[in-house]
């Protein structure tokens, strides 16, 4: 019979969250080494926000991946395992080979899940034959070579109708797609759509006026509620539903950038931790479980009510942390997250405009000028300064 390891701090999910709490966790309580565990079968880690610029043929997709060893931070332990199930009743986790870890308090943090097979035709259509998706390390590569070779015809770009990591990458790839034609000459001759589930191009009005002008000026033809629902790659045709009408629309396309629909992890939604619709359910402010004082959620698996980023998370954190440690020492819980997101919606190959906005869909910006706008020193942000900043200061627990 296996011994029970135990910890003060266990973290299911050493991505972007787990790593950046764990981080923050250790500096803020240097006592607090050799009592943190992060649970995590990955060897590697992805800096998943510069994909979409991998796709467009901007950065290599080497440049995005690290070793998941280099990142644990000191004073932590790394369990290379996938947990499965959960006993918050007795504050335990049990891993897939059957390891129990007891810990005083959870931290979780184990992403989102990419219902790759919930698109009929797609496992069998992806990274071939014009069909093409960012949301894979494996796939993102395939992109910029379908972008590379367009010589002209339909350009298909979809948006699916669940939650999703960064609500805005589906139409970044598109807007660098126009680009991309026109530098190459093929857009006289071509034709971009985005079929997406939503009802609007985005959710917060100030950033969604400018969009609708860059939509307008590129000559972008928007179909809006379509579901994309089963690709028939043989035909090299994408079959949609209306979610309002119910009504079925087939488009043929020479190229398919498909965003496919996304879950809480199951491992998750099956467990007693969920709410209704199976995510981690926690305050949304002080990011607390509603049912185990003692456990805590943050980023893509948490029911926040705010748009899924990593920018989100860079401000969950230090607020998590702060309450972890408030539990931990028996006193109120003070700090407060207020839904703060970000957005960098990239329009073109040097023009960025960098959305920012809190629970009640307010701009809450950064700069001291009107983000709505497009620019080349926000494009620059984005692509230079932000993988910087998440390397050597948010994943070491310094911002
Ligand atoms: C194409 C694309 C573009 C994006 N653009 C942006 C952007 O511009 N700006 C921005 O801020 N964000 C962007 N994002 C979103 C951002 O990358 C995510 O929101 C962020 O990485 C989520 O962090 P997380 O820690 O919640 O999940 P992840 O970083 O995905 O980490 C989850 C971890 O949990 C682990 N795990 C899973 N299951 C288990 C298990 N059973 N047991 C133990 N561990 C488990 C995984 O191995 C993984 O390491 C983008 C994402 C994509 C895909």
């Amino acid at each position: 019979m296996s011994s029970i390891r135990k910890f003060c701090v266990a973290i299911v999910g050493g991505g972007s969250a787990g790593i950046m709490v764990a981080a923050r966790l250790l500096r803020a309580r240097p006592s607090l080494r050799g009592s943190i565990a992060i649970i995590d079968p990955a060897d590697k880690h992805y800096y998943q926000p510069l994909w979409t610029l991998v796709g467009a043929g901007v950065v290599s997709k080497e440049k995005t991946e690290r070793e998941e060893a280099s990142l644990i931070p000191k004073g932590a332990t790394w369990i290379k395992e996938s947990i499965e199930s959960f006993f918050p009743e007795m504050n335990q986790v049990c891993t897939a080979q059957g390891e129990k870890i007891q810990y005083d308090y959870l931290v979780v943090s184990a992403g989102i899940e990419i219902g790759w097979d919930k698109i009929k035709g797609l496992p069998e259509a992806i990274g071939k034959g014009g069909v093409c998706s960012n949301y894979s390390y494996e796939h993102v590569s395939y992109t910029w070579e379908c972008l590379r070779t367009f010589s002209g015809g339909t350009a298909i770009f979809t948006h699916p109708n669940t939650p999703i990591k960064c609500g805005g990458a589906p139409q970044k790839i598109m807007y660098l797609a126009d680009d991309h034609m026109r530098k190459a000459k093929v857009r006289s001759h071509s034709q971009i759509i985005f079929a997406s589930a939503n009802a609007s191009i985005f959710a917060v009005k100030k950033y969604a006026d400018s969009l609708q002008n860059v939509i307008n000026r590129k000559n972008i033809h928007t179909n809006f509620r379509w579901n994309l629902i089963e690709i028939l790659s043989k035909k090299k045709e994408a079959l949609f539903v209306h979610l309002d009408t119910k009504e079925l629309h087939t488009l043929s396309y020479d190229m398919l950038h498909v965003v496919p629909p996304m879950f809480p992890p199951r491992f998750i939604r099956e467990s007693p931790l969920a709410d209704e619709a199976g995510w981690v359910e926690i305050d949304a402010a002080t990011l607390q479980h509603r049912r185990y004082p003692n456990i805590f959620s943050l980023g893509d698996c948490s029911n926040l009510p705010t748009s899924k980023t990593g920018a989100a998370i860079r401000k969950q954190a230090p607020v998590l942390v702060a309450n972890l440690l408030a539990v931990m020492d028996q006193q109120t819980l003070s700090a407060r997250y207020d839904g703060y997101t970000s957005c960098p919606l990239v329009t073109g190959y040097n023009r960025l405009i960098l959305a920012e906005f809190d629970y009640k869909l307010e701009p809450r910006e950064t700069f001291p000028f009107d983000q709505a706008k497009e620019r080349y020193s926000m494009y620059r942000v984005k692509k230079d300064l932000l993988p910087l900043l998440y390397w050597r200061a948010m994943m070491k627990g310094r911002m």
